[in-house]
């Protein structure tokens, strides 16, 4: 059978009640499916069942229901649970036969050993008739492939990953081809899921190449793979869906090669010759801290102020008695005064502040989440408000994050973040003129 890219579809089957009891986790799943998915191949799912053989059998029909191949790990050992084997055969409608050579090894082993070999432990020396036994360099329990007449193949490894994983590479070579694999992360923030899914709904799925979206707490990510026999190509494939994606996000897309939020935010300022100072209440450092996290900050980052309570917001940044008093700190006009004390202070390229709501307490007609910012620049402030969903560190991890974006939009010069989301609305810019 040759498989084309993606096309060869493998099926995942884990063998052990310590699995389904949750004893343990099931990392067999994990290893196989990133092994797999890192060639030419599609994981069509997972499964995991306990040592009973009926629900093996069960299990391995319907893994042979939908794949190409299954990878079976687990139940290969000596003793009365070890049954993979067994459900093999009865889904094969094949008898168990033993492997001689494999058994006179068993046996040789217990000669070494001075001891006289349990009866039991031949139960590793069968396997299906017609099958393959798969040496495990690692262990005593062989692994075993199965060609079945529709050309499916069936492959059973020993449970623990220290054998399993060795072998695993092996049949990877053997079933997959090793077609170049190109994988991207492609980062958005500013956009919820729902909406990039609406955007990019043609451009999604497994296919090849396959892009599938990831909600994180404070941002979303794209997981972009192509896969083609050369790397160029592959390279290129990938190439014209990342661009895609970028013409339909615009400044949402972020960043395509793994880097962060904060390093794309100082190579923006630095590229620029440009610098930012924050104004942070509620995240009270958060934003400075990580930018500060970048080495090259200390060219673009000028510093911080916490200013959290009224009189700081007042003594540090200078915002005004009658913003605090009309308006309330949580406000756009207390925002935009904090982002320009904050600029103005630290004689900074720009001034970024947040103050809102993290919660529990919240304003009048303000829930929790509510935060504003402010954007002080060489031409004048602005102030938007967003709105945050989560408990009181979600919101303070968004609001820093929020802030970090504000930063690199505006330097890019795309300060505004289009929102897609009516109850966002942004605020119109507020030009200070004498204290206002
Ligand atoms: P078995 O081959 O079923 O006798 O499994 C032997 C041991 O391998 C178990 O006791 C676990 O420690 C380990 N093991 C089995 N299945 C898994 C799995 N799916 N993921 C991780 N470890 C496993
Ligand atoms: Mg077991």
């Amino acid at each position: 059978m040759q498989a084309g890219a993606g096309s060869l579809r493998v099926s995942i089957l884990s063998v052990g009640s310590e699995v389904t009891s949750g004893d343990i986790l099931d990392t067999n799943a994990r290893d196989l499916a990133r092994m797999f998915s890192e060639r030419a191949a599609r994981v069509t799912g997972h499964r995991a069942v306990p040592d009973d053989l009926e629900a093996i059998a069960a299990a391995l029909r319907a893994a042979l229901a939908e794949a190409d191949v299954v990878v079976v790990s687990g139940g290969l050992g000596p003793t009365a649970d070890d049954i993979t084997r067994d459900a093999l055969a009865l889904v094969a409608g094949r008898p168990l036969v033993t492997d001689e050579a494999v058994a006179d090894s068993l046996r040789a082993r217990y000669v070494q050993l001075g001891r006289p070999m349990p009866e039991e432990n031949l139960r590793q020396a069968r396997l299906p008739q017609g099958a393959e036994i798969l040496p495990n360099p690692f262990g005593t329990a062989p692994g075993i492939a199965l060609a079945l007449p529709g050309g499916q193949r069936v492959f059973l490894l020993p449970g623990p990953p220290r054998e399993m994983l060795p072998m695993a590479e092996r049949v990877v070579e053997r079933v997959a081809p090793d077609l170049a694999a190109v994988r991207r992360t492609l980062r958005v923030h500013g956009l919820g899921e729902s909406q990039i899914d609406e955007w990019l709904a043609d451009l999604m799925g497994d296919g090849n190449p396959s892009l599938r979206p990831y909600a994180k707490e404070v941002e979303v990510h794209l997981h972009l793979t192509a896969r083609a026999a050369r790397r160029e190509e592959a390279e290129a494939m990938a190439d014209a869906v990342e661009e895609e994606v970028r013409r339909r996000l615009g400044p949402a897309l972020y960043a395509t090669r793994g880097e962060s939020l904060e390093e794309v935010a100082v190579r923006a300022l630095s590229e620029r010759g440009e610098s930012v100072a924050f104004a942070e209440s509620l995240t009270a450092g958060m934003a400075s801290a990580r930018l500060a996290r970048v080495p090259g900050a200390s060219a673009v980052l000028k510093g911080g102020v916490v200013a959290y309570s009224d009189e700081a917001k007042r003594s540090l940044l200078g915002v005004g008695h009658d913003t605090l008093a009309q308006e309330g700190a949580v406000s756009a006009r207390c925002a935009a005064e904090m982002a320009e004390g904050a600029r103005d202070r630290l004689a900074a390229t720009y001034g970024v502040s947040m103050t809102g709501w993290a919660g529990p307490a919240h304003g009048d007609t303000q829930p929790v989440g509510t935060v504003y910012y402010g954007v002080a620049g060489p031409d004048g402030v602005v102030a938007v408000v967003r709105h945050h969903l989560g408990q009181r560190d979600q919101v303070r991890r968004h609001a820093a994050q929020t802030a970090i974006d504000l930063v690199r939009r505006r330097c890019l010069g795309h300060y505004l973040p289009p929102t897609g989301r009516p109850e966002e609305a942004v605020r119109a810019a507020t030009r200070r003129q004498g204290g206002a």
